[in-house]
């Protein structure tokens, strides 16, 4: 990472801390669309520095773009601040823990870690199909369930998702299929 893309990344996580707390949702979402359109060193510095020091003030989507940024996005010598951030998130209320996300993040940067892929997070974590890294290829829909075949981008490995709707929000497993 240069110099230049942390400096811009710390800039932009001070400034996302500074304003979300005063901002509608509308506005939250509309202002953390600026991590899509940064470059990947810039977007996962500024996710880094908004997880470590996001309070209850700052808001559960900015902690949910900044883990959905590290992700999908975030590299194996990131893991070990997040892993340090992640010990520290505050939880808000919510029909489900945000801080999911950013265990799964960690997860995918683990993974990296190990030499592996970051898809081999998947199956531990309740990811939808879709997603930057991953091509459906095939969906077979049922009543309450579906099941997707879905291929890796980054590393060819193949998956079977089901999708389970009969929970108050969508419940996927993960299993490779070649
Ligand atoms: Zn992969």
């Amino acid at each position: 990472m240069t110099d230049a893309a942390t400096t811009t990344g710390r800039v932009l996580a001070t400034a996302l801390l500074a304003r979300l707390p005063d901002l509608e949702p509308t506005e939250q979402r509309a202002r953390l669309q600026v991590l899509d359109d940064v470059e990947d060193a810039v977007a996962t510095e500024a996710a880094l520095g908004l997880l470590e020091a996001m309070d209850d003030a700052t808001g559960v989507l900015a902690g949910m773009a900044a883990a959905r940024v590290l992700r999908w996005r975030g590299t194996a010598d990131q893991a070990e601040r997040l892993r340090a951030a992640v010990d520290r998130l505050p939880s808000f209320r919510g029909l489900r823990d945000w801080r999911t996300d950013a265990r799964a993040a960690l997860a995918a940067l683990d993974a990296l870690a190990r030499g592996g892929c970051r898809c081999a997070s998947v199956h531990a974590t309740n990811t939808a199909p879709g997603g930057p890294l991953f091509t459906v290829e095939d969906t077979r829909r049922g009543d309450y369930r579906s099941e997707s075949d879905v291929r890796c981008t980054a590393c060819g490995a193949g998956w079977r998702v089901t999708r389970d709707d009969s929970y108050h929000y969508p419940v996927f497993g993960w299993s490779r299929s070649g």
